[in-house]
């Protein structure tokens, strides 16, 4: 099925300077692009195209305009400047307008480009002393080749690579390495329309047009993801493998029916997105394999009710449940809304007059007493608490469950080795058996994203909100001058009897430098914008003593307006609160700012959210404009990583040949994610060593190689 032909393999082993045209020297410098083989070379791609037949006239150039022109040198002399560095001036002209050309720190364009020479420049036009110019522009020696598309490639410029040489070295390499072993099965290749590798690689770097060029990308793109997907199904194909899931009771007679009861006590109705997410983990749970979902969804769209109906379903089938969180705060919030919302619930106890007994519900953090631990010790032992709400520290602790069914972790989406081995551990020394995993996440990573990363966790989304919140009214306040309507705001909210919250600068340093910050910028506005007002104070510097005061006195309304540091991103709620102002917000990524967001707008009173910022960065406009146009966590998430890129979800994996080069986690290649993981999981039922696919399995390890499958192991 693969056929004949080179396979990428072979072409890692062969170095660089093998090739004609590759001299030492030019080995030298492509080793400094980390291009060491063959394969290195053919998969160092096109950052972009140059389209020739786009190309500009002298003439018809604005400044400002970005544009490619074919023009030949009249003049070239190289200087150096008085601070030291190198400069190249250029005169060109193309038979219709002339240009003046100027190079810093490119000694070496002298010598590639004398006089004579005939190039493509592609650049930014503008005006210098009245002189049409380019600086630093992009150059191409058409040389001799043809073909309507220039490729440019990446850095190959600074080291001193022209585009034409690359374009050179790697056709010399495709034409010696004739046709390309595809390992990809010829019916998935039709099924998916994929061109075969040959033509792919030949048409990513040399593409007649446009559509050859799109054609290959999705080819080789597919096979990036395809290599991943395999990894990753792979590993999850062997966890199951090894796994003993409880089969959970979903079914279960009236009288233990606590996800029905618990659903129907409700003071609402669960909205369709909880729904659907419960019926998606009830059938998890009745399976015959452990669950291992991650729960996504915003601030507010009620992933607690979801987690309980999970916790739930265990202890009717007479098991236990576990909650955690990720601070002792947050776990004894948690409790408290959790024994408010189970208040009435019965567990049937044969043992006990009437059968019945109150469900069993325990808060244990480090703050419970030693003799308080004792007690709910024996107690989760002997299977008297049904439900315990803690820390993550709960599953490494040495506590014993009489039998451990679900667990909740809560704001946590990377569940690291260590983790699942203390969960296993947990399991097997109580019960007996693996505990389902749901896993929380109120800051989303887009769906095709999480599909790469954790492609051994199941995903579900809660992508609706509860009725009856407002959305909160987002505004960037870009100038000073709009600072005092901020204020006036904030004082008109306070009269109202609702309270607001001012997010301080983040600065850079210690908790410390912090704190005084927070400190110093509390004094101003009380002494000035929010003169007569009754002001607080929170950072992280503070005794959790006075933290506490602090908030005691804010949630009842003795303090009006909070000032604090993001201390305040989790957990804090008070419904009064209807007004934010997030001081120098630029500072912020989108997530946190979504984040902070979050802690105005719970109750139905309408609310503000006011981002002070005079940055014009395009990508802080781009982050506080996306903030000011959408409240959806998932839809902020997707502009975060067009922002930031791929590198900041993918973390570690950044690194050496394992890159997702031209496949991308963006909106766009959803489909190409999507049909891989697809074609890994047909390709590997049944066949978890993929033996019928050695060549593919073999590739798996050339690209994904052993850092990348610890990496994967940890997500
Ligand atoms: P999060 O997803 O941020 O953990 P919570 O589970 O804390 O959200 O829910 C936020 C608030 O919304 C809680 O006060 C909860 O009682 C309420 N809530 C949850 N589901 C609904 C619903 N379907 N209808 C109305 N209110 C709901
Ligand atoms: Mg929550």
């Amino acid at each position: 099925m693969t056929g004949t032909g080179r396979s990428l393999r072979r072409l890692a082993g062969v170095p660089v300077s093998e090739l004609r045209l590759v001299g030492d020297k030019r080995a030298q410098a492509l080793a400094a692009l980390e291009i060491e083989t063959v394969l290195d070379l053919l998969t160092h791609y096109p950052r972009r195209y140059v389209d020739r037949t786009r190309q500009a006239a002298l003439a018809d150039l604005a400044p400002g305009e970005e544009a490619v022109v074919l023009a030949t040198v009249r003049a070239a002399h190289g200087r150096r400047t008085r601070q030291g560095r190198s400069l190249v001036e250029l005169d060109v002209d193309d038979g219709t307008g002339a240009l003046r050309i100027t190079f810093f720190n490119q000694a070496w364009r002298t010598k590639q480009l004398p006089v004579g020479t005939e190039a493509l420049f592609f650049g930014k036009l503008d005006l210098y002393r009245g002189r049409r110019r380019m600086t630093n522009p992009i150059v191409d020696l058409v040389g001799n080749r043809t073909g309507r598309l220039v490729p440019i490639y990446p850095t190959s410029e600074r080291a001193g690579i022209a585009g034409w040489e690359f374009g050179s070295w790697v056709e010399e390499a495709l034409e010696r390495a004739g046709t390309f072993a595809d390992p990809l099965p010829g019916e998935v290749r039709d099924r998916l329309g994929l061109v075969d590798r040959t033509t792919a690689f030949r048409a990513i770097h040399a593409p007649g047009n446009f559509h050859e060029r799109d054609q290959a990308r999705r080819r080789l793109a597919f096979d990036e993801l395809l290599r991943l997907q395999l990894q990753v199904v792979r590993r999850r194909i062997e966890i199951e493998s090894q796994a003993r899931a409880i089969r959970h009771l979903v079914d279960p007679p009236p009288d233990r029916a606590l996800v029905d009861a618990f659903l129907a006590g409700l003071p609402f109705a669960p909205t369709p997105a909880q729904r659907r997410a419960v019926d998606r983990i009830k059938a998890d749970l009745a399976g015959p394999l452990p669950m291992h979902r991650l729960l996504q969804g915003d601030v507010g769209s009620g992933k607690t009710v979801v987690a309980l109906a999970a916790l739930l379903t265990a202890v009717q089938g007479g098991h236990q449940g576990a909650l955690m969180a990720p601070t002792e705060v947050l776990a004894e919030q948690h409790f408290l809304s959790v024994r408010r919302l189970l208040a009435d619930l019965e567990v049937p106890d044969p043992g006990r007059l009437g059968g019945r007994r109150p469900l069993g519900l325990a808060l244990l953090t480090n703050r419970v007493g030693a003799a308080d631990r004792g007690r709910l010790r024996r107690e989760l032992d002997a299977g008297e608490i049904d439900l315990v709400v803690g820390t993550h520290a709960l599953l490494t602790e040495d506590v014993q469950f009489k039998s451990l069914g679900v667990v909740v972790i809560d704001e946590q989406h990377r569940f690291g080795v260590e983790q699942r081995a203390a969960l296993h551990a947990k399991g097997r020394q109580s019960g007996g058996s693996d505990p389902d995993l749901l896993v929380m996440t109120a800051t989303p990573i887009p769906r095709t994203a999480a599909m790469v990363v954790f492609g051994d966790l199941d995903v579900t989304e809660l992508d609706e909100m509860p009725p009856g919140r407002t959305p909160v009214t987002t505004s960037w306040a870009r100038h000073p001058r709009q600072e005092a309507a901020v204020w006036q705001r904030v004082r008109d909210e306070v009269a109202a009897g609702h309270r607001a919250y001012v997010v301080c600068p983040l600065v850079e340093g210690s908790e410390r430098v912090q704190a005084a910050s927070a400190t110093a910028e509390e004094q101003r506005l009380a002494a000035g914008p929010l003169e007569g007002l009754r002001v607080g104070l929170l950072h992280g510097q503070m005794k959790s003593a006075d933290k506490e005061q602090v908030m005691d006195g804010f949630r009842a309304g003795a303090l009006e307006v909070l000032v604090a540091t993001t201390v305040i991103e989790v957990g804090v709620d008070v419904p009064e609160a209807s007004v934010m102002v997030v001081e120098d917000a630029q500072r912020f990524g989108i997530a946190q700012l979504h984040q902070l967001r979050g802690r105005v707008g719970r109750s139905p009173l309408p609310s503000w959210c006011y981002l002070l910022s005079t940055a014009d960065a395009p990508d802080a406009v781009r982050r506080l404009e996306a903030l000011e146009q959408s409240t959806d966590g998932f839809e902020l998430a997707e502009v975060d990583l067009e922002l930031r890129g791929e590198g900041t979800i993918l973390g570690a994996r950044q690194k050496g040949r394992s890159d997702l080069k031209l496949a991308s986690l963006r909106r766009g290649d959803r489909p190409l994610v999507e049909a891989a993981r697809k074609v890994a999981e047909e390709l590997l039922a049944g066949d978890p060593a993929l033996e019928a696919a050695s060549d593919l399995a073999d590739e798996v390890e050339l690209f994904v190689g052993e850092e990348e499958a610890a990496f994967l192991a940890k997500s």
